[in-house]
């Protein structure tokens, strides 16, 4: 059970449209074939906070990586100054609700509005920034409310703009504080593969488990030669 946490199986990734899990499910067919070097892709929720984030913003600056946050509305509202910073460095913003809700505990309707919550909180601190895709808090999101999400068809999803669902296939732990920074390290190491998308956090919880896991990481795939590519 731990390891489809970790490594979500195909079985699970088949049933959901526009949806992200892995590079592979974004870049076209041609793309695929004329690139040849191995590539991963770094993902960072639940920030952004200013204990954590600048320190992830400068190690990615240090190697010129691009990633994906996937923003908490609230953390925006609180560090307005700390989510201007990540886009003028040139990442990408996704959205992660308002407040971290789960979308089985509430009704759908209210689900929605956290989410559209946290892309007014993006607007105020940063007119016209634009949020392409959503994380669901816990990956806890149905195939059909995922397609709801990202075909914007209904009145209810009108002007949230979402192109894709993203998940992850290497989701190394750095939440859980029964592991130790290098246990998370290992998780990364054993599960990574060409074409990954690994999901870690800016939050006070992940503290030093991401902080080395993510150097080590890094580390690791570009001396293999490896690139680490923003999600297209
Ligand atoms: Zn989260």
């Amino acid at each position: 059970m731990k390891s489809l946490i970790i490594q979500p199986c195909e079985l699970l990734r088949r049933p959901f449209a526009n949806s992200i899990w892995r590079l592979d499910d974004i870049f076209c067919d041609a793309e695929k074939v004329s690139h040849h070097t191995p590539r991963i892709s770094l993902t960072f929720d639940d920030g952004p906070i200013p204990e954590q984030t600048p320190w992830v913003l400068d190690i990615l600056d240090q190697y010129n990586i691009k990633a994906t946050f996937f923003v908490v509305g609230d953390n925006v509202r609180k560090y307005p100054d700390v989510f201007r910073e990540v886009v003028a460095r040139g990442h990408e913003v996704g959205n992660h609700t308002f407040n971290h809700v789960q979308m089985l505990r509430m009704s759908w309707r209210d689900y929605v509005k956290n989410i559209r919550l946290c892309s007014e909180e993006a607007q105020k601190a940063l007119p016209g920034v634009r949020m392409r895709f959503f994380r669901a808090p816990h990956g806890q999101i149905t195939p059909w409310r995922c397609r709801e999400l990202t075909t914007g068809s209904s009145a209810l999803m009108s002007g949230l703009g979402f192109t894709n669902m993203v998940f992850w296939d290497v989701m190394p732990m750095d939440y859980d504080s029964r592991l130790t920074p290098r246990e998370v390290a290992k998780n990364t190491r054993t599960y990574l593969r060409d074409g990954s998308v690994i999901v870690m956090h800016d939050s006070i919880k992940a503290g030093e488990r991401m902080r080395y896991a993510l150097s080590t990481t890094i580390d690791e795939v570009l001396s293999k030669g490896w690139h680490i590519v923003p999600i297209p």
